[in-house]
């Protein structure tokens, strides 16, 4: 199905995000997604809220809820079926690398993703360790990695960042040169220095949304922007989130009084005001828009 999510396009005039792997609750029958929590940046995790809303199964994205679910595969062909090229978010309900998912269920989506070579296919994970490099250094033992598909995982802050530089350094051994490997810094929870990343080809910037959404401090975009900027790597700004830099008037708010709606955050006190929805924040920095892609035949 189309996707609000803009850099989803990955430089293509369409946009979509599929999901084949669904999870059922073998106790209520219900249909929906499922997923494991990695670390805190999946605290407020958009997919699990969606999940247990109108549309998903209500399960929790946590261990005890393991225990009820049995996945399936749905629309497994369906980018085969989409005849005009498009940038294709694929398994964005979930993490396609996570450990409760079989080998062979993977297997399933990623044929679909080397067969529909006239799309390109975004695969983020955040499960950058051993156990997904072995699955694709097998899978791709025999055969180029698709030059279709662009590679990224996700970071939340710098220990996660120190935790899966070596991971993306295989990964770079494994894809060559040519396949778009790509960091989300999504939800920004955290400064990063980037030094050491120069390999990757594509950097999205986001802040957290959702009702218990953590602010992102500008100057953490701000350095993202400018270590692209100074190594020739493309970067995309995709949204400030549920806070955004308090611009209006010189006297910044008093947060002891206002504590829901403003915050003031260390070192310097810079002052974020609260959005009723994200858009409401946009996505600008420092006054412009950042949609860069990284350049592709
Ligand atoms: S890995 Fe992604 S889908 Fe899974 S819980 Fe974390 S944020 Fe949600």
């Amino acid at each position: 199905m189309g996707t609000k999510i803009e850099w989803a396009s990955l430089g293509l005039p369409r946009r979509e995000s599929w999901n084949p792997i669904g999870a059922v609750d073998i106790e209520t029958g219900k249909r929906g997604w499922f997923c494991i929590k990695k670390n805190e940046a999946c605290r407020e995790c958009y997919a699990e809220s969606m999940n247990r809303g109108r549309l998903g199964n209500g399960l929790r994205y946590a261990v005890p809820d393991l225990a009820r679910v049995r996945l399936e595969l749905y629309n497994i062909d369906q980018p085969r079926h989409w005849r005009i090229p498009r940038g294709i978010f694929t398994c964005s309900m979930t993490d396609l690398f996570g450990e409760f998912i079989s080998d062979e269920m993977r297997d399933k989506v990623m044929d679909t993703v080397d067969a529909a070579h006239w799309h390109r296919f975004a695969l983020l994970t955040k499960r950058a360790e051993q156990p997904t490099l072995d699955y694709l250094t097998a899978r791709y033992a025999e055969r180029p990695f698709p030059r279709h598909t662009w590679f990224g995982i996700s970071i939340g802050n710098q220990a996660h960042a120190d935790q899966s530089l070596w991971f993306m350094q295989k990964m770079r051994d494994l894809v060559g040169p040519d396949v778009v490997l790509w960091v989300s810094h999504g939800p920004a929870i955290g400064a990063v220095d980037w030094s050491g990343w120069e390999f990757i080809d594509w950097l999205a910037t986001e802040g957290e949304s959702g009702p218990r959404a953590r602010p992102m401090h500008p100057a953490w975009p701000r350095a993202d922007r400018n270590w692209c900027i100074e190594n020739g790597i493309a970067w995309y700004f995709k949204q400030w989130g549920q806070w955004t830099p308090h611009l209006n008037g010189s006297k910044p708010p008093d947060t002891a009084h206002a504590p829901k709606k403003f915050l003031r955050l260390e070192p310097d006190g810079v002052s974020m005001r609260r959005v009723a929805r994200k858009k409401d924040a946009g996505r600008k920095l420092d006054g412009e828009v950042w949609e860069q892609f990284p350049a592709r035949p």
